[in-house]
């Protein structure tokens, strides 16, 4: 196994829009090759056309096409060395109206696609890193799994408070082969995710309460990913990075 090489190499999902964007075009800045995932968007052009980047198509509600589809990439011994699970759904849902078939539904939904799927890619990756002695996951959870958010988004405030403790089980038992796991926690970041909020209250109410002047971008976030993939912070591991303006301190 050529471990430079996969060291480099980083499989981040959902880089059609927002964050996921954000980060593949960072780490191919970085000098990483990045294979990116997708579902209904195209991927953009400034990474489909990159000499070092290749999509894959998968719709994580598809159980079956996320197997075909990514898990020959992860479980091969060519993995890559950095596993970055980015994809999300923040579907809104008010779980009080809802009968119980529909909250069901919702509810096994936003697991399925924010905690279930991320967890089963790092299920497939870990034996390869195990039998390698390294490699990096980054895992983005969101600022609601440590605030809570409306009841309109319980569902999704438990799928990134899941997705928080399966990273710090990953690190607990694994970081004994030099395995790296992380959880990032956006604040309020201006992507397709968050624009009803603003699109409903406005740029200043969403900006209430940060420290610092402005919204958090993306790139901010994307920042912090690059850092912690270049695979030198092993000491951190199991712990999460807020990254949310200064709007909470924990
Ligand atoms: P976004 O702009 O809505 O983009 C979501 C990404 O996830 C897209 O690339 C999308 O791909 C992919 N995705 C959505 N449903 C999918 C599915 N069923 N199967 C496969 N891929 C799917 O969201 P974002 O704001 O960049 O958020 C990225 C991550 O950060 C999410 O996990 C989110 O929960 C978290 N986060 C965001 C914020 C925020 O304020 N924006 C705050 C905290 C945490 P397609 O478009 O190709 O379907």
């Amino acid at each position: 196994m050529n471990n430079d090489h996969n060291t480099k190499h980083a499989l981040v999902t959902g880089v059609s829009r927002g964050i996921g964007r954000a980060i593949a075009v960072k780490l191919l800045a970085e000098g990483f090759s990045v294979t990116g995932t997708h579902s209904k968007s195209a991927v953009p052009d400034e990474l489909q056309q990159h000499p070092r980047f290749n999509a894959i198509k998968a719709d994580f509600f598809n159980a079956a096409e996320v197997t075909d589809k990514i898990g020959p990439v992860l479980r091969s011994d060519n993995a890559p060395g950095v596993l970055i699970n980015n994809a999300g759904i923040a579907a809104g849902f008010d779980m009080l109206d809802e009968d119980d078939a529909g909250w069901m539904a919702h509810s096994a939904g936003t697991m399925l696609v924010n905690y279930t799927i991320p967890a089963m890619l790092t299920r497939w990756v870990l034996p390869v890193w195990i039998h390698r002695g390294n490699g990096v996951l980054i895992n983005i959870a969101s600022r609601a799994a440590y605030r809570g958010d409306t009841g309109e988004f319980a569902d999704y405030a438990a799928s990134k408070a899941a997705l928080t403790a399966f990273t710090k089980s990953v690190a607990r038992e694994y970081s004994c082969h030099r395995i790296t796991a992380v959880t990032i926690a956006p604040g309020f970041i201006e992507t397709d995710m968050a624009s009803d909020a603003i699109r409903l209250y406005g740029k200043d109410h969403v900006m209430k309460g940060l420290a610092v002047p402005e919204l958090t971008q993306p790139s901010d976030v994307a920042e912090v990913v690059s850092a912690v993939a270049a695979g030198r912070m092993l000491h951190i591991t199991g712990t999460t990075i807020h990254v949310n303006g200064g709007s909470y301190l924990i």
